[in-house]
């Protein structure tokens, strides 16, 4: 699919995504002034993780602690308690308290704005890093998923094996205009419409530019 299509794609689901319901991550954004360090928290919680519980979790952590020296002085066990039931909850409970000594010992207490110096957090890999560098520092960057990915090779964006390889071709094709909400845009559809199985092709609203890739059954 060449870039004009593309961008005529994106520019469609933007035009639909108010009626989607929010996700977890854009409403943490909003809901602290899009904090760095409550989005880079936020979204390591929600891997492997429904956004609901993702929601609550983060709601109830933040609530106790909201930065680096904060979420270090609580005891790991209420920080289980509060996260819980997130996926791998006791690991992620020493991953958060891991990633908060190195923010204060390496960068003052700061999260970083760079990509290259997010991935040198423990835990922190290509998607959480993305994540941050566009919904914290609103710099361009590409958040690669599951959703992003499933969606980009099902709509003829790009063909690709993982969600790595996704966000390299991403960043050759798509313009640069549409990198930063674009994990957004296609986790809020890809939880309404193109659902994993048996998306909703028949009220998508475009599924005429859709080359419907590895698509089986759907609605
Ligand atoms: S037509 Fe179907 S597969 Fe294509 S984007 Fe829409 S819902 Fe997804």
């Amino acid at each position: 699919m060449d870039a004009r299509t593309m961008s005529r794609v994106v520019a469609r689901l933007q035009a639909v995504a108010p009626t989607w319901t929010t996700t977890a991550l854009a409403a943490i954004a909003a809901e602290t002034g899009q904090d760095p360090f409550r989005i880079l928290i936020g979204c390591l919680l929600s891997l492997r993780t429904r956004d609901e519980t993702t929601a609550g979790a983060s709601a109830r952590l933040f609530a106790l602690a909201d930065t680096p020296a904060g979420i270090l002085a609580l005891p790991t066990r209420t920080i289980e308690r509060a996260i819980f039931p997130v996926g791998f909850y006791r690991t992620k409970a020493r991953g958060l308290q891991s990633v908060s000594r190195h923010l204060l010992e390496r960068f003052d207490g700061a999260v970083p704005p760079d990509l290259d110096a997010l991935l040198t957090l423990p835990g922190v890999g290509r998607k959480t890093a993305n994540l941050v560098v566009t919904m914290g520092f609103g710099r361009p960057g590409i958040c690669v998923d599951t959703h992003v990915h499933r969606i980009t090779n099902r709509l003829g964006f790009v063909r690709t094996r993982d969600p790595e390889e996704t966000e390299w071709a991403l960043r050759a094709k798509l313009p640069e205009r549409h990198w930063i909400g674009l994990n957004d845009l296609l986790v809020a559809f890809g939880q309404t419409i193109c659902q994993p199985l048996s998306p909703h092709c028949s009220r998508c609203p475009v599924s005429r530019s859709c080359h419907r890739l590895g698509v089986g059954t759907s609605r």
